[in-house]
């Protein structure tokens, strides 16, 4: 762990209704009041949103929407924008999910409108990025990277480059139980430090870069230990409020 600050979501994914949420949140408060050195992030669907904000409003846990769409308003049946979700009191969003872009077709012209447009809407955007296993087993994993932390940060400007946490997702560890090794997260993350570097080398020094992948308590400590790697962004194991408490335990400096 270097010196920012550790972040660790929990990204719920299309899990738990507004009574489920009020379980979970129930039980995580106290378990995470120690931490404050930690950022804790929850991420319920759309509809519990309001009722989280509500819930950890006396707490340092914050809460974060799953999507947005770019625009302020419009004719897109179905869509949430950027000040619906923070009319509620929504921190966050997670953008450019790999289970987005792969199901629902984002695209990274897309994220390069919907990352400066949740800046710009004081909402944190937690960008996901990663490799799928074709990509990796074809030596692609950098050129992936690439192509994505350039395109999906390209409409913000330097200054706020920091303001966004990027989430080192490689697909084949999401959901899988495979987890990328340290060495891999290592090196991954060091690339995409070096990419921003490109942009800003003092936003590279800030910006919070973490990873996500089957993370769970028994092998939070050791990816938590490695000096790039910023926090985690949870799925499975976020669904219970004692695993996510122990990961953000494992996460604390
Ligand atoms: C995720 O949904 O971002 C994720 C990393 O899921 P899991 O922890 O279940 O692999």
């Amino acid at each position: 762990m270097s010196d920012r600050r550790p972040y660790i979501a929990a990204n719920w994914k299309m899990h738990k209704t507004v009574e489920e949420t009020e379980a979970f949140v129930g039980e995580l408060l106290p378990a995470v009041a120690g931490a404050g050195d930690v950022d804790v992030v929850v991420c319920p669907p759309y509809l519990a949103l309001k009722r989280a904000v509500e819930l950890c409003a006396q707490s340092p846990v914050r809460v974060a929407a799953q999507n947005m769409h770019e625009e302020e308003s419009g004719a897109f049946t179905g869509e949430v924008s950027a000040p619906m979700l923070t009319e509620i009191g929504t921190d966050a969003v997670v953008l450019g999910h790999s289970e987005r872009r792969t199901y629902f077709n984002e695209t990274d012209d897309a994220l390069a409108r919907k990352v400066p447009a949740a800046l710009e809407a004081g909402l944190e955007p937690i960008l996901c990025v990663g490799e799928t296993e074709a990509e990796r087993d074809a030596d692609a994993t950098e050129s992936v990277l690439l192509r994505q932390v350039t395109a999906d940060l390209a409409g913000v400007v330097d200054a706020r480059l920091a303001d966004v946490v990027v989430a080192y997702e490689p697909v084949w560890a999401i959901g899988t139980g495979r987890t990328a090794t340290p060495e891999q997260a290592d090196e991954a993350i060091a690339f995409i430090r070096r990419t921003v570097a490109g942009r800003s080398a003092e936003a590279a020094d800030r910006i919070r870069i973490i990873y996500g992948g089957s993370v769970k308590p028994a092998n939070a400590a050791e990816l938590m230990a490695l000096d790039g790697v910023d926090g985690a962004l949870v799925g499975g194991a976020s669904l219970d409020p004692a695993d996510f408490s122990a990961i953000v335990e494992a996460a604390r400096p």
